[in-house]
């Protein structure tokens, strides 16, 4: 219980890096330097700024200094962040500091940061899902299933091609973004050929049934730019927690 909880904390530190990465990455910033500041008043932030989630709720979400509002969003990545690190932690273990570990949580890292900067900017850094496809074959190399996690990393790109190609034509407009190829292919290093199939099935039944929704309350028309990220991110976790039970089941199904 111990170890979950320092996990669980371990994740919320890690998330208020993230916080700092999606903030700064669309903006061409370093998310190394300057240290964290208040973007409003410049005001360097202390350690007790710096705490997880508990600063962000005994500030009641001001800035310290200038009592600017900060966004909801900086506790909320924070609290997700250590939320899965322990469903990690509880789906495979052994896990302290097990490289495996360790690999989960880049992968965590890298996908959290592609969802909240494209729910809010609409793109994908090319340097996150770069980092992620050689991460994931690296990965999959010390897994012996190098050959699957490159066959994964081109389908989910020539997958994603294809759509884009085909909306164009049909729609006679950018139907795919080209961060989604990357990201599809990110994915399929990860995950291996068979997983990104998974992967694109449940983001496009999590974006339909979030979208059709919306369509009809008409918060949303058919010319909206929606983020396609999220989604594909939603699919690479559902494959990460459930992909070898719904794969397993689909090809009993089969009769394999
Ligand atoms: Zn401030």
């Amino acid at each position: 219980m111990s170890t979950l909880a320092l996990i669980f904390i371990i994740g919320t530190v890690m998330g208020s890096f993230l916080n700092v990465c999606i903030y700064r990455l669309p903006l061409d910033k370093s998310v190394v330097f300057p240290a964290s500041h208040c973007p409003n008043c410049d005001n360097k932030l202390g350690f007790f700024d710096l705490i997880p989630v508990l600063s962000y709720l005994s500030l009641r979400g001001k800035c310290r200094y200038c009592q600017a509002v900060i966004s909801w969003r900086y506790p909320l990545v924070e609290l997700v962040t250590g939320l899965l690190f322990v469903a990690v932690a509880v789906k495979f273990p052994p896990f302290l500091f097990w490289p495996e570990f360790v690999a989960y949580a880049v992968f965590l890292g890298l996908t959290m940061v592609v969802l909240f900067i494209d729910l809010e900017h609409q793109l994908i850094p090319d340097v996150i899902s770069f980092s992620g496809i050689i991460l994931g074959l690296f990965f999959n190399l010390f897994r012996g299933n190098v050959l699957s996690s490159f066959l994964g990393a081109l389908l989910g790109f020539g997958l994603f091609f294809l759509i884009a190609k085909l909306g164009k034509f049909c729609f006679k407009k950018d139907a795919v973004g080209e961060g989604d190829l990357y990201l599809a292919a990110f994915l399929g290093a990860w995950f291996g050929w068979q997983g990104v199939l998974l992967v694109i099935f449940v983001a496009y039944l999590f974006a339909a049934l979030v979208i059709l929704p919306l369509l009809i309350f008409r918060k949303v028309n058919m010319a909206d730019a929606v983020p396609f990220g999220p989604a594909l991110v939603v699919g690479g976790l559902v494959t990460l927690f459930f992909g070898q039970a719904i794969l397993g089941w689909y090809l009993g199904l089969l009769g394999f």
